[in-house]
């Protein structure tokens, strides 16, 4: 053994996982294991991040589950262990740190509110122990402190920030900087000796290895969601690869400027879990389009992957929103908002989570949900844009149930994603009100999305099936309309005149 490698395994460090659960190309983890190879994982279970009333869902808790399982084994394979335990992390990190004496403790670093201030503690409380932390940015491919406007500034409207964004990559390309290679971690850590794993057995931290028979793993891996396979979003590091492949190699990249409206195709990456849990990084995305442009034969598809980069950008314009402007988390952007007269109909609410308000497209998206914990793009807007102009509800409530139900939830993309559909976000955009079934004409003209998620509806014909008109001897138990759309969004139109 070298000096080097010596003196890399006597210095012990924690690599603390949150949204990154990956070992590849995951900077953080790199640049720990760059100077100790004395590397423990830990991951923690945190009850304000898994609470089903607000924070998370059973689909993104099995998601969360089943990638937490490859990672252990991952980190078993590399001859240390990933820690899961279940607390609150202000009070799990030192004490961790202590009790297995790591000098260094690193993590990527989060944008969400709650986890910044979380961790701001944690920091000084490290410190206090004289304990080195060492934090990174992961998670988007530009730094946001970098895209500001001439007036150093955050962007508030998507077009400046995506001109921003994609210019200052096309400066990083050309300089040959290495920030968006994919790094490579090594094979090999060393972990916890047996009297260590001992003394962490015996101590009170509530520490757990996942097995199937574990009850962490009941909590986080429900069967529903385990079994029935309806869900696009696949967990794990190895089968966020696979999905990012197969949309490459199967073409579906190339196609994406149309195929991507139409939610029957199914057409899309279905990555947005695996980014939103890290178990694939944004640099492996970008690598891919660029990957897909080497090899595009034509205009069509060299567009089509431009198109894909921008729903990156989209991405990362929600997450700058959030850092710049925190209180986002909490209401509207545009404060005149706040004095919307809601009418917040809990009858509505239920017809319309359930997927039973007699409007096929919307019922069809609201069971997607239901039943794969994963929502077509094109069905989250027109669903919003439902709730909000034409059932009248506060799209808070929206937000919220969309967080208890999607896989992919993400504080950020779901209030970035609401607040544009209620229009009191920073878009600037005129009023935008969707008709359901002029949408469902435009993107299932065959009807051929709303027959695979409301069975009881297949014998009915296409017309009928888009414009709602069905007849009651015809509806077999579906519900008829609870509103009619024309008179619902001129009510809408009145009260958003009235408001000051
Ligand atoms: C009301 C509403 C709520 C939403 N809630 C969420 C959410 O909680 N989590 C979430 O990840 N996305 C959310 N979105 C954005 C978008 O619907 C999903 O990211 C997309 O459907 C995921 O499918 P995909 O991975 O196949 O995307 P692709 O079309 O393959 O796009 C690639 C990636 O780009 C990002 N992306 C694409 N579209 C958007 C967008 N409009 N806004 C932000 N990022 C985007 C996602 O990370 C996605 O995985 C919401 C949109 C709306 C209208």
């Amino acid at each position: 053994m070298s000096n080097l490698e010596k003196r890399m395994t006597k210095f012990r460090s924690i690599f603390w996982h949150r949204r990154d659960l990956r070992i590849e190309d995951n900077i953080g983890l790199f640049e720990a294991s760059q100077k100790s190879r004395n590397l423990i994982g830990v991951y923690i279970l945190d009850p304000n991040l898994l609470d089903l009333k607000k924070t998370t869902s059973e689909a993104k808790n099995w998601f969360l589950g089943e990638s937490l399982l490859e990672l252990q084994k991952n980190w078993g394979k590399r001859g240390s262990r990933l820690l899961i335990l279940i607390g609150d992390p202000i009070k799990l990190i030192p004490k961790l740190a202590e009790l297995i004496k790591a000098e260094c403790i690193y993590w990527n670093k989060n944008i969400e509110p709650y986890e910044i201030t979380r961790d701001k503690k944690i920091i000084a409380q490290l410190e206090k122990d004289k304990r080195k932390v060492y934090t990174f940015l992961d998670q988007l491919i530009v730094n946001p402190k970098t895209i500001k406007t001439n007036n150093e500034n955050p962007y508030k409207v998507y077009g400046p920030f995506y001109r921003k964004w994609i210019d200052i990559i096309n400066k990083t390309q050309l300089l040959n900087d290495n920030s968006l290679k994919i790094l490579l971690t090594p094979k090999r850590f060393q972990g916890l000796n047996d009297n260590e794993i001992l003394l962490l057995k015996n101590s009170d931290l509530n520490y757990s290895i996942i097995r199937e028979s574990d009850p962490i793993y009941d909590l986080i891996s429900s069967n529903r969601f385990k079994n029935n396979n309806l869900c696009p979003c696949k967990p794990g590091e190895s089968e966020s690869k696979k999905q990012l492949k197969s949309f490459i190699h199967s073409g579906s990249i190339n196609s994406y400027n149309e195929a991507r409206d139409i939610p029957y195709l199914e057409s899309t990456s279905n990555l947005s879990a695996a980014l939103s849990q890290g178990t694939i990084s944004c640099r492996a995305l970008w690598n891919g389009a660029q990957l897909s442009k080497n090899i595009a034969t034509n205009k069509y598809q060299y567009n089509s992957i431009d198109t894909w980069i921008k729903e990156l950008a989209w991405r990362e314009f929600y997450q700058n929103a959030l850092i710049n402007f925190p209180e986002l988390e909490k209401g509207p952007y545009r404060k005149k908002w706040l004095n919307f007269p809601w009418q917040n109909r809990s009858d509505w609410l239920k017809s319309w989570s359930n997927g039973l308000t007699g409007i096929p497209i919307i019922d069809a998206a609201m069971r997607q949900l239901k039943y794969s914990g994963w929502m077509h793009n094109r069905c989250r807007m027109i669903v919003a844009s439902f709730l909000v102009k034409d059932l009248l509800i506060d799209w808070r409530w929206g937000e919220n149930f969309f967080m208890r139900n999607l896989v992919d939830g993400d504080l950020a993309s779901n209030n970035g994603g609401w607040q544009w559909s209620a229009s009191s976000g920073m878009d600037p955009k005129p009023m935008r009100i969707f008709n359901p079934f002029s949408q469902a004409s435009k993107f299932d003209k065959n009807g051929h999305y709303i027959r695979k998620w409301i069975p009881e509806l297949s014998h009915i014909s296409t017309a009928d099936l888009l414009s709602g008109e069905i007849l009651s001897s015809e509806r077999k138990g579906y519900p008829k309309p609870i509103i009619n759309h024309k008179y619902q969004t001129s009510i809408f139109k009145e009260l958003y005149a009235n408001l000051n």
